[in-house]
């Protein structure tokens, strides 16, 4: 594809023989909050978006969110591949499935083989290495917590046992040059952060709110947070609505105020939803943090609108994985291919060159590394480790030219085994599914490689995943669908492939 055509005029006049000049170059700014699953997104209810979905969405109020879907290509099927949040996190920053990632496991003291592999290519080195100026804010969550607190050198962060909080030091940030980052701290209104030159800030107010005024300060650089006259790489990530989510201290009382009337029957519109749950007051708070967040991403949108920098910048906004809340009757909030956790917000806006459009597609999480640097014209810059498909051309122009999948691969790993010292060794892959146009399907093990379950659902005529179609019955769906999850583990080379697990279990 020729990303040439796609210039403005009058830089390109002037620019043309430069190749990959960095003025032509767009801004990239990818915001992705913690647990934000797609159905909390109220413009789902709405003319032009409820045709895609077969579901009801959660009674949000997202207006910032709802505005920026109508000036975006919103995808309908965007899954977390490994809805949790390390594993997540490896494979949006390197392209790559767990396993090369490096981060197998969520990130914490006792899995210390579970990290980013400190030689993969992110795509922040790509972008650094390309002119462009990198800036990391939020939570990071993609490294084993080590034992190098600036403050208290040869200690981790904390005295929290085991740790699961790190600190990066500037070796291992992977291009990002400027760095306002922990590993993973769950308290949202007492946040912290280490910045670049390893100070920690405690800044005492809500994190969310922080966090976007870091982001406007690295937009407005007033204090050289970046490059002058080059373009830039922002990821910020934030951690609300992520839990705890069950009181005034995990929530602005602002946005809590909108739900606090709420009975459960109208908190609660999922078929699947049940209010018996110990956990049912919670829905309350999380919609309050996804009110939050959309009120903070408004405000960084409006600021970069100010700065005149809106139509050069691409924005995402997506989520490292969904959350239950009551839903199919578990307490997790994630780490299941239940919708609810699997399938996340994915919008991209780029007033250049995409329009809008809701648009079906498939994505994966290792997709978002090679699309996103296809999207700012480095499409030759793409890594050959980078194991996803580049899917840029869904957004440029309607999916010409571009191998659009299937189907997508859900994995779930579970701790492998154990040393006296309680250090996890390996991981145990517990379960691996698949989901198609149609159909979702998990098949997990037992550790000693028995089937312990196999779910599968009819999305279509069943969107809340309430029926679980027994497989023993219905020999040639199951058929198919296996035939699918073998192509998606081929095509991964996951363990479960590498290790013939399909044929074990006589699949
Ligand atoms: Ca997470």
């Amino acid at each position: 594809m020729d990303m040439k055509k796609y210039l403005v005029p009058f830089s390109g006049l002037a620019l043309a023989a430069c190749g990959n000049n960095v003025r032509e170059m767009p801004n990239v700014i990818y915001v992705f909050p913690d647990q934000f699953r797609n159905q909390s997104l109220a413009f789902w209810n709405e003319d032009g978006y409820s045709g895609n979905v077969k579901w009801t969405a959660d009674p949000v109020h997202t207006p910032n969110l709802d505005r920026f879907a109508d000036e975006s290509a919103v995808l309908s099927r965007a899954f977390s591949t490994c809805p949790l949040s390390s594993p997540y996190r490896g494979m949006f920053l390197t392209g790559m499935y767990p396993e090369r990632s490096g981060v197998t496991l969520n990130c914490m003291a006792l899995r210390p083989e579970s990290t980013l592999n400190p030689d993969a290519v992110c795509i922040s080195d790509v972008f650094a290495a390309n002119g462009y100026s990198c800036g990391y804010i939020g939570k990071l969550h993609a490294e084993t917590p080590m034992k190098n607190d600036p403050a208290n050198p040869g200690h981790y962060v904390s005295d929290r046992n085991p740790e699961w909080d790190a600190y990066t030091p500037p070796e291992r940030r992977h291009g990002f040059s400027y760095w306002y980052s922990y590993g993973t701290y769950d308290v949202h209104k007492d946040p912290h952060y280490w910045d670049t030159d390893g100070v920690r800030h405690d800044p005492e107010e809500y994190s969310v709110r922080h966090e976007t005024d870091k982001a406007i300060e690295f937009l407005r650089n007033e204090n050289g947070e970046r490059k002058k006259d080059a373009p830039f790489f922002l990821a910020l990530a934030y951690n609300p609505p992520h839990s705890p989510y069950e009181s005034l201290d995990d929530c602005m009382e602002e946005d809590y105020d909108l739900y606090r009337d709420m009975t459960y029957e109208e908190l609660y519109v999922r078929e699947n939803a049940d209010t018996t749950l110990s956990k049912a007051p919670s829905a309350r708070y999380y919609f309050a943090n996804v009110t939050g967040v959309d009120r903070e991403f408004g405000r960084l949108l409006d600021e970069l609108e100010r700065l005149g920098l809106e139509k050069n910048t691409i924005v995402v906004f997506t989520s490292d994985h969904g959350e239950t809340m009551c839903s199919q009757g578990t307490l997790d909030p994630k780490n299941s291919i239940y919708t609810e956790s699997f399938n996340v917000p994915f919008m991209i806006r780029y007033p250049r060159k995409i329009r809008h459009r809701v648009d079906s597609t498939m994505l994966s999480t290792t997709d978002i590394m090679p699309t996103m640097l296809a999207l700012a014209g480095l499409e030759d810059k793409i890594p050959h480790t980078a194991e996803g498909r580049n899917l840029a051309p869904v957004f440029l122009e309607n999916g010409k030219e571009c191998d659009i999948p299937d189907a997508v691969l859900y994995i779930r790993n579970l701790d492998g085994k154990k040393d006296k010292d309680g250090i996890v060794h390996g991981i145990f892959p517990e379960a691996r599914g698949v989901k198609t146009g149609r159909y979702t399907m998990e098949i997990a093990i037992d550790r000693d490689m028995n089937i312990k379950r196999v779910l599968i659902f009819d999305d279509w005529n069943d969107p809340y995943q309430m029926t679980n179609i027994p497989y023993r019955e219905n020999p040639e769906l199951f058929a198919g669908l296996c035939a699918e999850l073998r192509e998606k583990l081929e095509e991964a080379n996951d363990i479960w492939y590498r290790e013939g697990i399909m044929d074990s279990l006589g699949l």
